[in-house]
Formats: C-alpha cells, sequence, structure tokens
C-alpha cells in the first residue's frame, strides 16, 4: 500500500511567536525531523513584495518567521547557520522588500544572513525533467544546504489558476530573465520543472492571515487563523487547494508534479492531522471570491478583447492584475477608469474604438481598426512595473503602484542593487 504523506493543520489565531514557535515545533517532532535540524538551514519565505500601504499582505509576516526561527533553534546553541533567501517580483530589489517587510529584526535577533538570490553567489543545476528550463541558476544556499524550509504565504493568484502556495513559491528562485522568460502559456511548465532544484525538507505556512480576491501584490488580508506544516509540497498544496474550494486537478502545475510523480492529487493519498478539520475551515473559506477570471469577463469601464493564445500566466493574467490593483487599492476608481478598449494576443477581426491599448509583443489585430488613439505595450509579458509606469506614461491612467517611494525602490535602489553585482562579479 502506498505510504500516506502527511499534512498537519493547526489553529493559531494570531501572529503570537511564542504560539507560532510551539506549534512549529510539534509540527518537527511529529514529522520526526527534530534532529535533522542543524547544520546549514536555508528558509525560503515568500515576499514577492511588501509595503505598508499598497502591499501589507503580500508576503510572511516577520512574526511568523520570528516564531518559525524560534522553532529551528530552539535549544541548540550556534549549531546552526541559518540564511533566509529570497528574490522578490520582477524588477524589485530583494533587500529593499526585507527592509519593507520587517526582517532587519530577524536579522539582529537570530543572527541570521539575510540572501538576496540577485546578489548571492549562484550555482547551476541541469535538468532531468525540465520541459522550459534545462537549467536553473538560483543562490548556492538554496541547493547546497543541510535542511531546506519553506515558508510560504496562503494566497490566491490569477496568473496560476488560484493559488500561491509552496510549489508557486519556487518562482522566487529564479533571477529576472529566466523568471519572465516563458511566463506565459509555459508558466505552469517552468513552476513544475523548479521542483527538480526546489524541494523542501519541511513547509511551515503562514496561513493565520491569508490574502485573496484580486492582485498578488496589492489584494487584502483575511484572517484564517492556521498554520500548515508538511514535507511533500504536492500534498500540501493539494490541501491549501481544498482550503480554497479549488480543484487541484484544474491546477496545472500541480496536475503536471503529479504526473512527475512528486506527489499525488488525491485526498486519500493525503492523511490530515492537526486540531482543526478541514471541513471547519473550508466552512470559513466558502464564500470568498478568488477573483479567478478571465480577463475580457471583468466588468469594468475597460473593455478587453482576448486574442490567442490565452495566456492567464503571460499578458491576459498580467493585465488582469493590474486591473484587480485599482479594485483592492482604488475602488472608487475601478468602475470609473477612463474608457480604453486592450487588445491582448493574436484578434481576428476589426476593432474601432476611440482609445485603443494593445498589450504583448505577438499581439496584432487582424482586420481593420478605428481608433483615434492607439497605444502600444511591448514584452512576452511585459513586467507589472512596466504595466504601471507605461499605462501612466501612455494612457495618464495613475496605477495605486504609481507612489513615489516604489518608484525609488524599483528603479534607484535597483541601480544600487545592479552596481553591487557589477563589483562583486555576481551579475
Ligand atoms: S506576448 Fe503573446 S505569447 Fe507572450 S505572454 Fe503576451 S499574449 Fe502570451
Amino acid at each position: 500500500m502506498r505510504k500516506k504523506e502527511k499534512v498537519i493543520v493547526r489553529r493559531a489565531l494570531d501572529y503570537n511567536p511564542e504560539n507560532i514557535k510551539k506549534i512549529v515545533r510539534e509540527g518537527l517532532g511529529e514529522f520526526g525531523l527534530s534532529s535533522k535540524v542543524k547544520g546549514r538551514i536555508t528558509i525560503k519565505p515568500n515576499v514577492v513584495m511588501a509595503h505598508h500601504k499598497v502591499a501589507p499582505s503580500a508576503f510572511t509576516r516577520p512574526e511568523f518567521l520570528n516564531g518559525l526561527l524560534g522553532a529551528l533553534t530552539d535549544g541548540k546553541k550556534d549549531t546552526q547557520k541559518i540564511v533566509l533567501a529570497e528574490k522578490t517580483g520582477a524588477g524589485l530589489p530583494t533587500t529593499r522588500m526585507f527592509r519593507r517587510a520587517g526582517y532587519y529584526n530577524l536579522k539582529k535577533k537570530y543572527r541570521i544572513k539575510l540572501v538576496p538570490i540577485e546578489e548571492s553567489r549562484k550555482r547551476t543545476i541541469r535538468l532531468q525533467k525540465g520541459e522550459v528550463h534545462e537549467e536553473v541558476t538560483t543562490a548556492r544556499e538554496i541547493v547546497d544546504n543541510d535542511f531546506l524550509v519553506y515558508a510560504p504565504k496562503l494566497k490566491s493568484n490569477v496568473l496560476c489558476q488560484g493559488l500561491t502556495a509552496a510549489i508557486k513559491l519556487n518562482m522566487g528562485l529564479l533571477l529576472d530573465r529566466k523568471r519572465l522568460w516563458n511566463h506565459n502559456f509555459n508558466l505552469d511548465k517552468k513552476i513544475a520543472d523548479l521542483l527538480e532544484v526546489g524541494f523542501p525538507d519541511f513547509i511551515a505556512t503562514d496561513a493565520i492571515e491569508i490574502s485573496l480576491g484580486g492582485n498578488q501584490l496589492t489584494q487584502h488580508g483575511r484572517r484564517l487563523g492556521i498554520i500548515l506544516m508538511a514535507t511533500n509540497p504536492v500534498a500540501h498544496d493539494v490541501v491549501c487547494s481544498h482550503i480554497l474550494h479549488l480543484d487541484p486537478e484544474h491546477i496545472q502545475y500541480l496536475r503536471l508534479a503529479q504526473e512527475r510523480g512528486y506527489g499525488s492529487l488525491s485526498l486519500d493519498d493525503i492523511e490530515i492531522k492537526g486540531d482543526i478539520p478541514l471541513e471547519e475551515i473550508r466552512q470559513k473559506t466558502k464564500n470568498l471570491d478568488l477573483g479567478v477570471v478571465r480577463v475580457d469577463e471583468v466588468n469594468c469601464n475597460i473593455r478587453t478583447i482576448a486574442g490567442e493564445p490565452y495566456c492567464p500566466g503571460g499578458c491576459h493574467g498580467i493585465f488582469l492584475d493590474w486591473l484587480y490593483m485599482f479594485k483592492d487599492r482604488k475602488p472608487e476608481l475601478w468602475k470609473n477608469l477612463p474608457a480604453w478598449t486592450v487588445v491582448i494576443g493574436k484578434h481576428s477581426g476589426d476593432v474601432s474604438a476611440s482609445k485603443l491599448m494593445v498589450i504583448g509583443t505577438c499581439s496584432e489585430i487582424q482586420g481593420k481598426v478605428r481608433a483615434r488613439k492607439k497605444r502600444k505595450i511591448r514584452g512576452c509579458p511585459p513586467r507589472h512595473k512596466d504595466l504601471v509606469l507605461l499605462f501612466f506614461l501612455k494612457a495618464g491612467i495613475l496605477n495605486p503602484l504609481f507612489r513615489f517611494d516604489i518608484i525609488i525602490d524599483a528603479y534607484f535602489f535597483l541601480f544600487i542593487s545592479w552596481c553591487k553585482r557589477f563589483i562583486k562579479g555576481r551579475l
């Protein structure tokens, strides 16, 4: 009989680090891992973006990591070397996001090292099962360690059929150029490829406050009051998808992970333990709207025409994410956005519009175009930050992320980070 993978779900009503420490310590014990927590330990959190005003719920909270670090270091005096490694969203410098996320206090308290992956010493791993990536270059600490811990934040994400949990965390192993490469209809294959490099020994998930319903960066947090722990990321994500009322069979990267032998998508193959039944959690989440729709179905002033290919992980999804930034952070503007028509992908047919924006390098209109104003944004796909900037410059639309402090982070501090890498020979 096939051995069942275990996922532990524990109640944690608030971000009390002592309570989190106790829960994680008990979880490590239940998985028989307590004695393995030693040597070089790498923790990979989710810090895709952190900002007190516009992205307060996008990242693993420092209080959660405080409890996790407490559990990992409990009673062990200087026997471990702990690093916390991450690469934030494309076009943002990780050091700034570590600071905005409040991780520097953890650095002082636990004497850990914060490793921005783009500035670190790298290792390149050739993949055996990769369909998109033949090799992956990431921080040495991700592939060369004694114990790898993933600390994701449970979130919804419209780019990948609704779920960001343990497996999707692997996108943060990639440097910007490779991260955006094939970030289109191939995104699910990319994510599945990365499991060959990023397969944690232990997962502890911050689901005390989950975030959902809009853009993965700007959406609002909602108290769920649980911590999940597992050793198999597929089993972990299957339980997370059921928590969010998603069918794991419909999440393509999970289906690919199963096909490649990383784990089963059936709940029958998973033993769920802990002190809160899955059904009780699902009752709390049953009416939550994850916002997972096609971009041309969104009901707002901007009309979107979706051509082929439809790229949920590319231009279509990223534009939907751009729209959701208004819903999340400027709801008064959401229904009153200027009346642009946006075409994404190859569209067969005529288009008549007052103001027309075409998004995506491959996008074109195979028919007659009648428009007073016509603009194009290139990229396959364009980055979130490009859409924010170029929609301002080309259409005069001010996105909630168009803020002075974020512009300084995304351009000035990114340049500083590039200089550091250049000087150290780590580009
Ligand atoms: S440019 Fe075309 S293929 Fe690339 S992400 Fe956009 S729509 Fe998809």
